[in-house]
């Protein structure tokens, strides 16, 4: 029987890798450890499992000597206007935070870590293959979060190359869904929020960059995948997203067709913003290949729009 940790698992994408994980019969414990920075208890306050342990830290300094068979590392703010109005927490949470983990994983032990697509920074080649090395300035506004998902990656894969460590790392790409933060600031949120609430969706810049936007169950469902069900010979970083891209103003009229009409508006673009992003699926579909994105752009984007919905109708009956 094992016991697991997740990082960050009060998160958006990490909540739905605890519900993914508790359906495994074969872990007696599941610890998660989250300081709710964008996390959010509710996010977890369904799960009634005797298994669950909820532990309200910062990972970097968690206190603990206990031991896991196998920990996943989540923890990271992943919206734009959050981690860059934290630069400095935002690289601890990633890169100590791993330190930290690693502390805590028993000998033999599995670690997963969910970096990000942003690794690829504004590519010049598209899709994006895992061996594509990116264009990610170090200096930039976005790099704390770029770079700390680039730096834990380089300490995770040369501890595989040196101790044999026993290591996943995913690549996800432009996640959205249910229990997205309402003030989280990613796209596809903002202009659910904005359509239902009557104002003006905001697109930043023509709205003609683009991006590969996957339904956090399909892409929850590739990590797992990944972190314990393959049993291929791959061992690198791997790419999880859907491969339908989509620029960001169609999904602003998309949206906006949704509710009935509302304007969109258009505002500056953030800084270096990327202009595409699109995953090459081929290594993730010889790790998985039961696996594919199962939900379209428009359905997931329609029932998403349907859960902040039910949410605004929850909230108001309080
Ligand atoms: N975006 C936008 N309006 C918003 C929020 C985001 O036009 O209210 C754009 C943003 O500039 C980017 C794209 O949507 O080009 C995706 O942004 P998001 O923050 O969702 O993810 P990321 O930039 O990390 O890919």
């Amino acid at each position: 029987m094992k016991s697991v940790l997740i990082s960050g698992g009060a998160g958006f994408i990490g909540s739905h890798l605890c519900d993914r994980l508790l359906l495994r019969t074969d872990v007696e414990k599941l610890v998660v450890v989250d300081n709710l920075w964008t996390g959010l208890f509710d996010n977890i306050a369904h799960i009634r499992d005797p298994r669950f342990h909820f532990v309200k830290s910062d990972v970097e300094t968690l206190r603990s000597s206990e031991k896991f068979d196998e920990i996943y590392h989540l923890a990271s703010p992943a919206s734009p206007p959050w981690y860059m109005k934290e630069p400095k927490r935002t690289i601890s949470a990633n890169l100590l935070g791993a330190f930290r983990l690693l502390e805590l994983l028993k000998k033999g032990g599995r670690f997963g870590f969910t970096s990000t697509s942003e690794v690829y920074g504004d590519p010049l080649v598209s899709p994006q293959p895992e061996s594509y090395k990116g264009q990610v300035d170090c200096t930039g506004p976005r790099s704390s979060y770029d770079e700390s998902k680039r730096c834990t990656e380089s300490l995770l894969f040369e501890m595989q190359r040196t101790q044999g460590l026993d290591l996943k790392v995913v690549r996800p790409f432009n996640i959205y869904g249910p229990r997205t933060r309402s003030d989280d600031g990613r796209a596809v949120s903002n202009f659910i929020t904005q359509a239902l609430a009557g104002r003006p969706i905001t697109v930043f810049g023509d709205g003609k960059q683009s991006r590969s936007w996957g339904y956090v169950d399909d892409v929850v469902d590739g990590f797992a995948r990944y972190f314990w069900i393959n049993e291929t010979d791959y061992k690198g970083p791997l790419n999880v997203g859907n491969d339908r891209e989509i620029s960001v103003l169609e999904v602003a009229q998309y949206v906006s067709k949704l509710v009935g009409g509302v304007p969109i508006v258009f505002e500056p673009s953030p800084p270096q913003d990327p202009t595409n992003r699109r995953p090459d699926l081929t290594n993730a579909n010889y790790v998985m290949p039961e696996w594919s994105c199962k939900i379209s752009y428009e359905q997931g984007v329609a029932m998403t729009l349907d859960w902040f919905r039910d949410k605004i109708k929850v909230g108001a009956a309080e």
